[in-house]
């Protein structure tokens, strides 16, 4: 009797919605305008103190996107298109977070935000058949719906080396980086780490900083944005036919509309293959040199590994010192097996006299002291220690609320004590009335995610509407349909050269996390006609009641 009527307390002080949405970035906006115009009540949550998510956070120098700015926007509102023009190919953070903020005001979204408030727990309910979710900032949320638009690098990841805390001198993370900016003038500052954010923002860091030291364990293979106006060729495509051009994006592997490559490298000359690479190395475009080169480059290991050389030559071009070239080289893994960077002078920042590379393969960091870094060979005395550490990606956000707790009590750090399992990336046996938006097992990072939160948002809100119309009040998937997912994922990966990498892709840059590649490899079309497939089929592989 007592249990029941603290429930019941609860859920007379809990605000009551038909959908929660975590999170106020790219996702959570669009589901909250998906939601309403469903005719659902609704509020989303953000730890956040405004929209944007990850460009809200990451206001570190050199933050940008790198898919160009026009393929990463949104497409639900052809008005919406046109009301909107972006100032560069690869537009900067500021320029996105503005984006964000003129959409949240378009559609009048912030008035069902809860700014500044963490989930952190989150019930399933079998006799109300509802979710509560407890908070951090005030009342709890009883929802029919729980969707988590949490973002799949929003959980920066703690710094694994002992002593942080006994430096007395500035410590900044890229991925919470201060709202004032910071000065870095005529300091000592140190890089940690040299993944994207660490990439774009070494050469701004350099500019100001009196002496910059970047510590590196793995290079990664960086290209040039060659940023400036959006190239002409790709604005003429997109406005000599603008639906055209976003269903190819949807319809493409990447989300980016540019076609299959079906010429194998073994049919180019040495000669031709050179020439398609400079052609892709000047056009600054992540997702060209990935799939448009030859069509073996992402599953051969001979197609990649004449790619992998063609880069390393650049980098021995740009590089002076030879040992610190040989240092910014990549060798452990195929190109595009890791998220490659793309950079503004990155590799040309080592020549500056102000600028020392620390290779922590030679000589790793033994401790951060009160006044720097000690590493197996010297003392670096320092002012400043940037952390461009990385993130807990994919799961990271989805675990930190905790519990959250399914059918029969399970909790679902419990059920993915193994790594993640889902069915299509969306959804959890066990755990019904629950989404994740570019969760693992969806193509999420391997894709322009505009498009995929797009796809997503779309499917999940067209199901609860569907849902609500034939009087069901609970979906869930199927062990079977879930462990069916599982075995398509693998053997999707086994055809790509994933498989080759250590990367956060797979965990392995997170101690202690459970290794397995997290994103869904078959492609973002594909993957968007088995979500349809499902529908068409009754809903297969989920249990309504
Ligand atoms: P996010 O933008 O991460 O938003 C999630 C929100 O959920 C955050 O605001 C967070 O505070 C909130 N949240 C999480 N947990 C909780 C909780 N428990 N309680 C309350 N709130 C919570 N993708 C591309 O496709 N192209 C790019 O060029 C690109 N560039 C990127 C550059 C950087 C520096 C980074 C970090 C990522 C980039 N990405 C890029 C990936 C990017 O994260 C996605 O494109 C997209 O912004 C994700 O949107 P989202 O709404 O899913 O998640």
């Amino acid at each position: 009797a007592m249990v029941a009527t603290r429930a019941s307390d609860e859920r007379g002080t809990a605000q009551q919605v038909d959908v929660a949405v975590v999170g106020a970035g790219f996702a959570g906006l669009y589901l909250l305008h998906r939601l309403r115009k469903a005719g659902f009540s609704t509020v989303a949550l953000d730890e956040a103190g405004d929209v944007g998510g990850t460009w809200y956070w990451n206001r570190y120098p050199g933050a940008r996107c790198d898919i160009q700015t026009i393929d990463y926007s949104y497409t639900f509102d052809p008005e919406l298109e046109t009301a909107w023009t972006w100032s560069e190919k690869y537009a900067t953070q500021p320029e996105i977070l503005r984006y964000l903020g003129f959409v949240a005001d378009r559609y009048g979204l912030r008035r069902d935000i809860r700014f500044k408030t963490k989930v952190i727990e989150a019930r399933w309910d079998d006799a109300s058949e509802r979710w509560q979710l407890t908070t951090d900032n005030g009342a709890p949320v009883s929802c029919r719906h729980y969707i988590m638009a949490t973002g799949c690098l929003s959980a920066p990841k703690p710094p694994e080396i002992d002593g942080v805390k006994d430096f007395k001198g500035e410590v900044y993370f890229t991925g919470r980086w201060p709202h004032d900016g910071v000065n870095l003038a005529g300091k000592r500052v140190a890089v940690i780490g040299t993944g994207s954010s660490a990439i774009q923002s070494i050469p701004l860091i350099a500019e100001q900083a009196a002496h910059l030291t970047v510590f590196q364990r793995t290079p990664n293979f960086a290209l040039p944005a060659h940023n400036g106006p959006a190239p002409s060729d790709r604005m003429s495509l997109l406005q000599g036919d603008r639906a055209a051009y976003r269903e190819q994006a949807r319809q493409s592997m990447a989300g980016v509309p540019y076609p299959q490559q079906t010429v194998v490298s073994w049919q180019l000359t040495d000669a031709e293959r050179r020439a398609r690479f400079e052609e892709a190395w000047a056009k600054g475009d992540l997702v060209y040199i990935l799939t448009q080169l030859w069509a073996d480059q992402a599953v051969d290991l001979d197609g990649n590994k004449i790619v992998q050389d063609l880069i390393r030559e650049k980098i021995r071009a740009a590089v002076k010192d030879p040992e610190t070239a040989a240092a910014l080289t990549p060798d452990d893994h195929p190109f595009g097996a890791k998220r490659p960077c793309l950079d503004t002078n990155y590799y040309a920042t080592y020549n500056r006299p102000n600028v020392t590379l620390v290779n922590l393969r030679q000589e790793p960091i033994k401790a951060i002291t009160a006044g720097g870094i000690t590493t197996a060979r010297r003392s670096i005395d320092l002012d400043v220690i940037v952390f461009a550490t990385g993130f807990d990606a994919m799961t990271g956000a989805i675990r930190a609320v905790h519990p959250i707790t399914g059918r029969g009590g399970k909790s679902l750090s419990d059920v993915w004590a193994k790594g993640p399992e889902t069915y299509l990336g969306l959804t959890v046996a066990g755990f019904p009335n629950f989404f994740m938006i570019t969760g693992p097992g969806s193509p999420s990072v391997l894709s322009n995610m505009a498009v995929s939160i797009e796809q997503h948002v779309d499917w999940v809100v067209d199901r609860l509407a569907a849902l609500r119309e034939a009087g069901f009040t609970t979906i869930e998937p199927t062990e079977t349909a879930q462990a069916g997912w599982g075995r398509h994922m693998a053997d999707c990966s086994t055809l790509t050269l994933h498989r080759l990498a250590n990367t956060w892709y797979t965990g392995a840059n997170v101690p202690g996390k459970v290794q397995g590649l997290m994103p869904y490899t078959g492609g973002v079309g594909p993957y968007r006609s088995i979500c349809d497939e499902v529908v068409s089929r009754g809903m297969l592989g989920f249990r309504l009641t």
